[in-house]
């Protein structure tokens, strides 16, 4: 694999997913609350390894790898290590490593989904749910398949390659393993 052509296919696909995804928000009115970092709080948020790949290429660029991966070794939290929290509780913060990160947390918000009817079907997160009750319903009963759905999005990742949707784990772990293969081809480069 190249890792640098790997990467730009994938922030690619993570800037399309990004204007479908905000744009679906912004024409539904159905928006984040304003600098509501709670999902990103949370440290059930996962990843795959392959997903990582444009931050840690990013961030050996940067000769920021050691660094890094010291922070890594022993995380001072569960939740991701990206996440700036501007209140001590951490319900509001914004992302560090907004431009690369993954896929999961570019749809965090709300998107489309087939139920097990195999219907399309909104899924909206809880906050915006509680902010927006009566357009929330309104939006899910216009449902259609203009709307950006999850299973599009991850076809469009595993055609790049399938381990781009297997193997997710924990967002902290998966940058870690990330680096440790960042840090091999950056071994492997000096050397060819
Ligand atoms: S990568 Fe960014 S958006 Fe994703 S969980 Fe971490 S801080 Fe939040
Ligand atoms: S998806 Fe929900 S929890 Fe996450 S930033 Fe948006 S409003 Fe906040």
């Amino acid at each position: 694999m190249n890792i640098r052509e790997f990467s730009q296919d994938l922030q690619k696909i993570y800037d399309q997913m990004w204007d479908a995804f905000s744009q679906y928000q912004a024409a539904s009115g159905l928006n984040c609350l304003v600098g509501c970092g709670k999902c990103c709080n949370n440290p059930e948020v996962e990843a795959s390894v392959l997903e990582m790949f444009p931050l840690a290429l990013r961030i050996l660029d940067e000769n920021k790898l050691e660094e890094w991966l010291d922070k890594l070794e022993e995380p001072a939290q569960d939740h991701c290590l990206m996440y700036e929290p501007h209140t001590p509780d951490g319900s509001k913060g914004q992302c560090g490593v907004y431009k690369e990160r993954p896929s999961l947390c570019r749809m965090f918000g709300v998107a489309g989904f087939y139920n097990k009817h195999q219907e399309v079907t909104l899924s909206v997160c809880k906050l915006i749910r509680e902010k927006y009750p009566d357009l929330t319903k309104i939006r899910e009963s216009e449902v259609s398949d203009k709307t950006p759905m999850l299973i599009t999005w991850s076809y469009r990742l595993a055609q790049i390659d399938p381990g781009l949707i297997q193997d997710r784990m924990p967002i902290n772990q998966a940058l870690k393993k990330a680096l440790e293969r960042i840090a091999l081809y950056a071994q492997y480069q000096e050397h060819s």
